[in-house]
């Protein structure tokens, strides 16, 4: 095997496969590094992918028990096969590894199966299972190492009764019970995916709301339509520890009053955050730094201290998300090649698999608010859509902000159904600075959810709904 290198890239997610693809098609001889047997990283193999498998699964499964009969179709003894909808999630992240081994190949990308660590700024030793380790030499390095599951004081994942979100995608039995430390992204997906198969599900949330860093409208519309689905959500609780009895979990916390609470259930479910992951990635041997929160520090170019090492995705700042990771693997590749990309971290949206699903793009009116930026919100509910009647889908609305003077777009925020896809059209918008005015000005079909984005630019403009 060759061992010297145009571009090494070690960690092989979305940051790193794509980083590794664009880097192979300018031209660059391009090897990557993953130390687990599939590539994939977080994002396919225990992130976006199966968590979306698992969501779609339950939802089916929610609607066919309780929507089914209204619209006329009767199934008689619906149930739930557990550990089909687990076997099918892991066959959904093998199709997805196995598409990846082929763009390797089919890029003529270098996979090497072993752990990275630096020995100095132009070399690492790749430290292999049955292997004697090998030294690969490389002119640039691309760090895409990603993030790890992090815990508070007094929580210590044991990954039997006290979980992350890695196991909580490959239990063997359906739970009868869960608790979930932390009400934000993975908090509100996993609650999700089982109150539909019927677990209880706790939530425990230090701050005021849901999903906190988002639009504020979202935490109290997700919380009612929690309710609804029988979630329970604890907001302004705080958790004081949790201990594995065996075969349930107990989670200690105090709750608004500061009375000391213990809840058991099955599993408790931590999801407070994740942390960047350089561990044994031998930094020390080379001049990268990490900042205060332990992120690699990077330029404007995502280069590090050591000019000929960069490094993107979960392991840097900005948002953890797998498109982001994903844009900087591409700009890095592109920089290196002597281009100059750009990335527009404003625009970058975000997007919650609830259902009906959140998404999110651009300011919210909280940090409009904080910026003392006047604003118009133009915002349509769902319930007024005739596609969302005609679908039974008529919770959510679809919100946007434009600045007074030009109707320039500074924020949508949806939630609804098909959210994650329809935020795509406003960020375009976002992206080539259309007024709310060009927006509703051309033709959505009828009839759409697309349709409450019309609606919502027009009343932001002043010129006022046709639905309502
Ligand atoms: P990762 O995907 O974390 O990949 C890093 C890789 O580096 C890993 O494979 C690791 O094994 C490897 N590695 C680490 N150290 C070394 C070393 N020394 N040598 C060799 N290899 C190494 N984001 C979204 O945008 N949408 C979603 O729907 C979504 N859902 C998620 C659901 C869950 C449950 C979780 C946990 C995350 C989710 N995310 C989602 C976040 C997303 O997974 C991450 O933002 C994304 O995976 C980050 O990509 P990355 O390339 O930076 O790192
Ligand atoms: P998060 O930052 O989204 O949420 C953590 C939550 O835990 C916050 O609401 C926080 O207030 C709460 N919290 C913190 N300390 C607490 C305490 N002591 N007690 C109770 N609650 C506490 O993190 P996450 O949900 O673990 O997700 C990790 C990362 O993965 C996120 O950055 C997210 O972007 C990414 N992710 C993305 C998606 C998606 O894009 N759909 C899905 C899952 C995960």
């Amino acid at each position: 095997m060759d061992t010297t290198f145009d571009i090494v890239v070690i960690g092989s997610g979305p940051g790193g496969y794509a980083a590794a693809i664009r880097a192979s098609q300018l031209g660059f001889k391009t090897a990557i590094v993953e130390k687990y047997n599939t590539l994939g990283g977080t994002c396919t193999n225990v992130g976006c992918i199966p968590t979306k498998a698992l969501l779609d699964s339950t939802q089916y499964y929610h609607t066919a028990a309780t929507k089914f009969a209204i619209h006329g179709i009767n199934l008689k003894d619906i149930s739930l096969d557990f550990t089909q909808l687990i076997n099918r999630k892991a066959d959904v992240v093998k199709q997805n590894t196995a598409g990846l081994n082929y763009l390797m190949s089919k890029n003529k990308i270098e996979v090497i199966t072993g752990t990275a660590s630096f020995v100095g700024s132009t070399e690492i030793k790749v430290s292999r299972l049955n292997e004697e380790p090998i030294l690969i030499k490389g002119t640039y390095f691309i760090i895409a190492t990603g993030s790890k599951p992090s815990t508070i004081p007094g929580v210590t994942i044991d990954k039997k009764r006290i979980i992350t979100s890695t196991e909580a995608l490959s239990l063997t039995e359906k739970p009868k019970s869960i608790t979930i430390i932390g009400g934000g992204v993975i908090g509100v997906e996993m609650a999700s995916i089982y109150s539909r198969i019927g677990t209880e599900v706790t939530i425990i949330e230090y701050s005021d709301s849901l999903i906190p860093t988002m639009d504020r409208e979202f935490g109290k519309e997700l919380k009612k339509l929690f309710a609804k689905n029988g979630i329970k959500v604890l907001l302004n609780h705080k958790v004081q520890g949790t201990v594995n009895n065996g075969d349930t979990a107990a989670v200690t916390f105090l709750d608004t009053n500061n009375t000391l609470q213990e809840i058991t259930t099955d599993y408790c479910l931590v999801a407070v955050g994740r942390k960047p992951y350089t561990e044994g990635l031998g930094l020390e041997n080379t001049s990268v730094k990490l900042d205060d929160r332990e992120r690699i520090s990077v330029n404007e170019k995502l280069q590090t201290a050591n000019p000929n090492i960069y490094a993107i995705g979960d392991v840097i700042a900005g948002p953890m998300l797998a498109h982001k990771a994903e844009e900087e693997g591409v700009f890095v590749a592109e920089t290196i090649n002597g281009q100059k990309p750009h990335i527009n971290y404003n625009l970058i949206p975000g997007v919650v698999y609830t259902w009906p699903e959140i998404a999110s793009v651009g300011f919210t009116e909280e940090e409009l608010k904080k910026q003392g930026k006047d604003y118009r919100v133009g915002k349509f509910p769902f319930l007024a859509s005739a596609r969302a009647r005609a679908a039974m889908e008529k919770d959510g609305f679809a919100k946007v902000l434009t600045d007074p003077k030009y109707g320039e777009i500074l924020g949508i925020h949806i939630i609804g159904p098909r959210a994650a896809d329809l935020i795509a059209q406003g960020i375009i918008g976002m992206e080539y600075e259309v007024t709310d005015e060009d927006m509703f000005r051309i033709s959505y079909a009828h009839p759409t959810y697309s349709e409450a984005l019309k609606e919502a630019y027009l009343i932001s403009s002043g010129q006022g709904a046709i639905n309502i």
